[in-house]
């Protein structure tokens, strides 16, 4: 069994986006700037969002993060965007998700401009995706292509099952292992709460993707040997050998599965970090006016 470590490669293409950011300014060019929009003071988005300012100021961008207060009306919040979308010198715009319940999350996701939309949830870069045309891809999908594509796992034919149809996730991961990429050409299966034999699918997976948000779900009963695990989910659970009573699990037992497959991502090491490179590489590109 191998390790697929998002944490080593991640680090990897943070050093190549740095390196280019440094020609950029040597050659007198504009740093590129991400800003991010918090509302309220959901714990877990705050550690998400100061993780990826951190990583903006490690590879050399410049970043912005607005707060906002609970409070706030949407009008208000729209008005912000609006600021941040006619800002020549802010490249790329995230709005830290989910928002309090009072938002219409579709409605904000469509106030980003599409160029600056770098999370690459903006209705027109999902449909660009879909038709194989440049544009942003979202984050954890386009970081998972780009952790097969670094270790060489050969997609092409394979029976690809996708766990999972969110659609920051599981919808998109399944849309970009069909393409006609490398990686992609895999034949997909995309099974969610409604799917009925989830177990037989799951083992006739060459490369199993869970995107379920349901701890150690996958045991090596699921899976068929030597199988390529992807393991995106990131759940919180108690644990007496930590300092903070804590511990972050994935969707897949790691312990179990790995006596098994052929390839695994651990949590937390994995998926996780390739989020926000692929964030930096989309803010990069939005900074190039690539498209
Ligand atoms: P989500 O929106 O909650 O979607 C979960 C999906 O799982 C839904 O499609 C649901 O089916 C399906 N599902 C739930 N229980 C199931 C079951 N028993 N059998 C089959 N399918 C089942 O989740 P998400 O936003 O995609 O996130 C999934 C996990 O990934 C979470 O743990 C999240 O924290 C993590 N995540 C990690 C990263 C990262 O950077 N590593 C990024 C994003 C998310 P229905 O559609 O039928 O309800």
């Amino acid at each position: 069994m191998k390790i697929l470590d998002g944490k080593k490669i991640s680090a990897l293409i943070k050093e190549e986006i740095s390196l280019e950011v440094k020609k950029i300014i040597s050659n007198n060019g504009k740093r590129p700037h991400l800003s991010a929009i918090l509302v309220g003071e959901n714990g877990a988005s705050q550690t998400y969002v100061n993780a990826k300012v951190k990583a903006c100021e490690k590879v050399g961008f410049e970043s912005t993060l607005i707060r906002l207060d609970n409070n706030i009306t949407q009008e208000q919040l729209l008005e912000e965007i609006n600021k941040i979308n006619i800002n020549k010198n802010i490249d790329g715009l995230i709005v830290q998700l989910p928002l309090p319940e009072s938002f219409d999350e579709d409605l904000i996701t469509k106030s980003i401009l599409p160029h600056k939309d770098v999370d690459g949830f903006h209705p027109l870069n999902i449909g660009n995706m879909v038709l194989n045309l440049p544009t942003f891809v979202s984050a954890t999908p386009a970081g998972i292509i780009e952790l097969l594509s670094r270790y060489n796992i050969n997609t092409s034919g394979k029976h690809c099952v996708v766990l999972g149809r969110s659609n920051i996730v599981g919808t998109p991961m399944s849309i970009l292992m069909s393409r006609k990429n490398n990686p992609g050409n895999a034949t997909v299966t995309l099974a969610h709460s409604r799917t009925t034999n989830l177990k037989e699918i799951c083992l006739s997976a060459d490369i199993l993707i869970v995107a379920l948000g349901k701890a150690n779900f996958i045991t090596k009963d699921m899976i068929k040997p030597g199988a390529c695990i992807i393991d995106v989910g990131i759940t919180r659970v108690k644990s007496d050998f930590t300092k903070s009573g804590w511990k972050l699990v994935g969707d897949v037992n790691f312990k179990d599965v790995s006596e098994k497959c052929g390839y695994i991502t651990p949590v937390p090491g994995g998926v996780g970090p390739m989020t926000i490179a692929m964030l930096l590489k989309n803010t990069l590109l939005a900074s190039k006016s690539t498209f």
